[in-house]
């Protein structure tokens, strides 16, 4: 069994996955993409980089095949800060931007949505800071985003 590891150099991640394989991930941040039209393949020269450095931690594994691959695409904003607020026409909100990090936050935007779609405010957080109006007053929003979010 291995656990979820993070490689030297943080730009890796591995964890158990395919029954009895392991999911081997990896992330670019400095490219735009159009999700509805991205290749979703991993690009040789990063499968090729992955199974080096991977080899010198787990030497095991450099001959390991790939059973599969996909890349997903990070829905990130300028300052890698959620977007949860009332956009546009009466009763439109938007929960989006999430940059990597939505998931594990999902339970809290999920009482901070229900908040304020019923009634306009919420007492867990001070909403504005996730105001989609932020990027008007400034386009970098909050400001330069942290690393490995
Ligand atoms: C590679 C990668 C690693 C990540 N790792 C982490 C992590 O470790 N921890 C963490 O907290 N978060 C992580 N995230 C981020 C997390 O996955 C997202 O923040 C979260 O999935 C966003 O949830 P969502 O429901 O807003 O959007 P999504 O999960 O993207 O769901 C949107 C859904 O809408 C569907 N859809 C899109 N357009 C239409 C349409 N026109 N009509 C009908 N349906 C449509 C899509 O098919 C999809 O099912 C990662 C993301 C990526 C890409």
């Amino acid at each position: 069994m291995v656990p979820t590891t993070a490689l030297p150099g943080g730009e890796w991640y591995i964890r158990p996955d395919f029954g009895d394989g392991i999911l081997v991930a990896t992330h670019h941040t400095d490219e735009e993409v159009n999700p509805d039209h991205y290749d979703n393949t991993p690009d040789e020269k990063t499968i090729l980089e992955l199974t080096d450095q991977l080899g010198e931690v787990i030497p095991e594994l450099r001959d390991a095949g790939i059973r599969g691959q996909y890349c997903g695409v990070y829905s990130s904003t300028p300052d890698h800060d959620f977007i949860l607020d009332q956009i546009g026409p009466d009763g439109c909100y938007f929960a989006c931007g999430f940059s990597g990090h939505g998931f594990k936050q999902a339970p809290a935007v999920g009482k901070i949505m229900s908040d304020l779609v019923t009634t306009g405010s919420t007492p867990l957080v001070d909403a504005t800071f996730f105001s989609y109006d932020r990027f008007s007053e400034s386009a970098a929003g909050h400001g330069k985003a942290a690393d490995n979010v």
